[in-house]
């Protein structure tokens, strides 16, 4: 089966990542990784809008406070486009608690605590397309790299 170099994931900086000035910081890891950005914006999303996007964890005890940290400020949204998108996005950021996280990752060079981990990052390509047309029903655009040629076979 050929490689899909398709794949999307949706990454957002959290609003301590925004607050630390790292928007331009984890964009430039995605770009310099060789993902194609396909969306982008600094959002100031509803309690409403953030606890669809955590509908997952409604009933977990640190679901409030999530909500209160995510709530706290603006967030930037971006789509990335690429091999394996997920799981390298994934890769990048590190584990969920920076403590656990290597450094190298995004959570292991810039954060410390699990409710402070400054990044969000899809786990898995149905959750990451749920994502996308969440947080942009506008879509997303479709251009092409001069330079694929020098990042895939
Ligand atoms: N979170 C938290 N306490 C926990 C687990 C998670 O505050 O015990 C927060 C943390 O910000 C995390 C987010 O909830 O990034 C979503 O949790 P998830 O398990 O989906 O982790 P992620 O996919 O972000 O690594
Ligand atoms: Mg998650």
């Amino acid at each position: 089966m050929a490689p899909n170099v398709s794949e999307r994931t949706y990454i957002m900086v959290k609003p301590d990542g925004v607050d630390r000035g790292l928007i331009g910081e984890i964009l430039s890891r995605f770009e310099k990784r060789g993902f194609k950005l396909i969306a982008s914006k600094l959002a100031l999303p509803s309690k409403e809008h953030l606890e669809k996007h955590y509908a997952d964890l409604k009933e977990r005890s640190f679901f409030p406070d999530l909500i209160r940290y995510m709530h706290s400020g603006p967030v930037f949204c971006m789509v990335f486009e690429g091999l394996d998108a997920v799981k390298t996005g994934r890769a990048m950021l590190g584990a969920t608690n920076p403590l656990a996280s290597a450094p190298g990752t995004i959570r292991g060079d810039f954060a410390l605590a699990t409710g402070r981990n400054i990044c969000h990052g899809s786990d898995s390509v149905e959750n990451a397309e749920k994502e996308i047309a969440l947080w942009f029903p506008e879509g997303t655009l479709q251009y092409k790299l001069s330079q694929a040629a020098m990042i895939y076979e």
